[in-house]
């Protein structure tokens, strides 16, 4: 079966945004996986077609309403193989990782709900079994670049997507490490060298220096990461 993401949003025409070019985008023409929006507007009931109401308890902006999200959630799920998770984008949301990431690529696809305005009514949250995923500290104007993080992160590690499966175990996070720097053509570029050792052919010597380069930068700049990995080793 086909891993597929269903997008509940109140502006399908973002989609499929970045997901349309480059590795994400050719693996979609080739059937690799679906994209599947569904306007969230088209469960509105007046002829205004409104789904956002004014916030009880008073204050700024606009609520999606619960019946219909409700609604746009049941129909997704209707449609989607069983034992696809519901994920709400959220900043209160539990940060996305690549742990996160490789079990909602392993499993059957994932089913977005993309909020706006000041986000959805908090019934529709609890109603639904939702799980609320965050991509960072800082407050987007609507969940549809976040929707389009969380699916590039699974699709390019969908089986068949990324042609050398062998990068995607050494990269950032899959080892427990940031990845290593890299280099390229030119040899010397603005008096800058390409580092000795990577140009010595000695395969054990390019590993450990590799290793090391990880670690360093690890330290550095991701203290946290760098504990973690120190307790998986010991
Ligand atoms: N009032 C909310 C923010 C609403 S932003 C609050 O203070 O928490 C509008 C929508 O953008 C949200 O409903 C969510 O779907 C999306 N969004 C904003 N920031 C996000 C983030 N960091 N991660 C994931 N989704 C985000």
């Amino acid at each position: 079966m086909t891993w597929r993401a269903t997008v509940l949003t109140l502006y399908p025409e973002m989609f499929p945004g970045v997901l349309g070019l480059s590795l994400a985008g050719k693996a979609l023409g080739e059937g690799k996986w679906e994209l599947a929006p569904i306007d969230i507007r088209s469960f509105a009931t007046d002829k205004h077609r409104s789904v956002d109401d004014t916030p009880a308890g008073g204050g700024a902006g606009m609520v999606m309403r619960a019946d219909m999200a409700a609604a746009a959630i049941d129909a997704g799920r209707a449609d989607a193989a069983p034992g696809t998770p519901t994920l709400y984008m959220s900043p209160r949301g539990k940060p996305l990782t690549q742990n996160r990431t490789r079990e909602l690529a392993e499993g059957p696809g994932v089913l977005v709900l993309c909020g706006r305005f000041e986000g959805v009514d908090e019934r529709v949250l609890e109603a639904r079994d939702i799980e609320e995923v965050s991509i960072g500290d800082y407050v987007l104007s609507g969940g549809e670049l976040a929707a389009q993080v969380l699916i590039d992160a699974c699709v390019r590690i969908l089986p068949g997507v990324t042609g050398n499966e062998v990068s995607l175990d050494e990269e950032s996070f899959s080892s427990g490490l940031l990845e290593y720097p890299h280099y390229t053509r030119p040899r010397e570029w603005e008096g800058r060298a390409i580092p000795e050792v990577l140009l010595s052919g000695d395969h054990g010597k390019i590993a450990k220096w590799r290793r090391e380069k990880a670690e360093s930068l690890t330290k550095a700049r991701h203290p946290d990461l760098w504990q973690k990995h120190g307790k998986q080793k010991s």
